[in-house]
């Protein structure tokens, strides 16, 4: 939570790679090492009773930071160009906290229909025992969402490109009705499929940008953290509800996902190739009716895509036209580099067949049955050949 001059003096015309190569931590803080200390904490020991009146000293205790974990928010908080971010135990929390630090009991809250499906069932439980009303629209809403704003709309969940179905929907229009309407609404956006890599969604007026950290900053799948970045209006209250509740992660999970972080530029570059080729791939295939992914030209995205966003991650989906869901099942079982599991982002492949039951508005593909694919590293030539061996097992 703590600014690094180091970082802050030569962020400005620095290249996103050597932005991840330096970001966070400064070597000189810790002997020269390269990496931060893995800081394990709750006590903090004061060296005397006036540092304790006062609270004078950096860190108070475990659960307000540690240098582990000031290194991981301060390298969030350049690459959002936020006034801070807070860390907490997974992606999930990320979308919670922030929601449970600005809803009030009375108030409106508007939802794109097609978020990601623990987000909704969270409105569905949590918020809405609140006393908060909650209201899903269409990500092609448009101009529409003026007419959904009312005087106690305070918070806009927005989420692009949509999950497992890639609709995008035009994040800077959205935010200015919100905000025109009612300058007390808090904009929040669920940022995990673009990285801040790219796209930088306080840049364009959103308040808040959720990241499941789980995803490309660690890379790996070996750790769960959610990162929540604010803007100067907001950040306050963000972190002192954070505070509030006692929400926090450990050194070892912070650790890992700023080590991840060095490496998500290069990886990224890879996950975007392969992907592309895959999904051009599959649009050869006649057994496949529609690919899902904002950065093919063609896609119903890719206007706004190619507007808004500097690039595309590894995460899309495709139909495979007339097959039920038992009958596409073949397609998972005959993969074998493919893993059959849930998250994503990681560098190994992964695919799912995702479900869009809960939606009320934009229910998803409907002449087949949707495939989710995460994207890992491997070599492209063998993640079609599995994709070949999987359409080929489908009857
Ligand atoms: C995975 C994911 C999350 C949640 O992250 P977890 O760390 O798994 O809780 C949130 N939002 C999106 C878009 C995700 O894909």
């Amino acid at each position: 939570m703590s600014n690094n001059d180091k970082n802050t003096s030569r962020s400005a015309k620095q290249g996103i790679n050597t932005k991840l190569a330096h970001i966070g931590n400064n070597p000189r803080d810790y002997h020269g090492f390269v990496n931060p200390p893995v800081v394990r904490a709750s006590t903090v020991l004061y060296p005397d009773y006036e540092t304790m009146r006062d609270r004078t000293q950096k860190y108070t205790y475990g659960t307000r930071g540690t240098p582990t974990t000031d290194a991981l928010c301060d390298a969030l908080t350049e690459l959002e160009s936020a006034a801070g971010t807070v860390l907490v135990p997974s992606g999930l929390a990320a979308i919670s906290m922030p929601v449970l630090a600005f809803a009030q009991a009375g108030t409106h809250m508007l939802v794109v229909d097609s978020l990601y499906s623990p987000n909704r069932s969270f409105c569905e439980t949590v918020v809405r025992n609140l006393g908060v009303e909650v209201e899903y629209f269409s990500p092609d809403i448009g101009d529409g969402l003026a007419k959904l704003m009312r005087p106690n709309t305070r918070i806009l969940m927005l989420e692009a490109p949509a999950s497992n179905s890639f609709e995008m929907h035009d994040t800077p229009l959205l935010t200015n009705i919100a905000h025109e309407s009612n300058p007390e609404c808090v904009v929040m956006m669920d940022n995990t499929w673009a990285t801040p890599l790219f796209f930088k969604p306080l840049d364009i007026g959103v308040d808040i940008s959720i990241h499941a950290l789980t995803k490309y900053p660690s890379g790996h799948s070996d750790v769960l953290m959610g990162g929540v970045s604010a803007n100067d209006k907001h950040w306050a209250r963000l972190v002192e509800s954070t505070q509030a509740m006692g929400i926090c992660v450990g050194g070892d999970d912070a650790y890992l996902v700023l080590r991840g972080m060095r490496s998500m530029g290069v990886r990224l570059e890879r996950h975007q190739k392969t992907t592309m080729a895959l999904c051009e791939w599959l649009q050869t295939q006649n057994q496949v009716s529609r690919v899902m992914y904002p950065a093919l030209p063609g896609d119903p995205g890719y206007e706004l895509w190619k507007r808004d966003f500097s690039g595309a991650s590894g995460l899309f989906s495709f139909v495979i036209k007339d097959k039920s869901r038992d009958e596409a099942g073949a397609f998972l079982n005959a993969l074998q580099y493919l893993g059959l599991g849930y998250s994503w982002a990681g560098y190994e492949s992964l695919a799912v067949m995702p479900t869009f039951t809960d939606r009320t508005i934009a229910h998803g593909p409907t002449e087949g049955t949707t495939i989710r694919i995460q994207v890992g590293l491997e070599d492209t030539d063998d993640l079609i050949e599995d994709l070949a061996r999987g359409l080929a097992a489908v009857k």
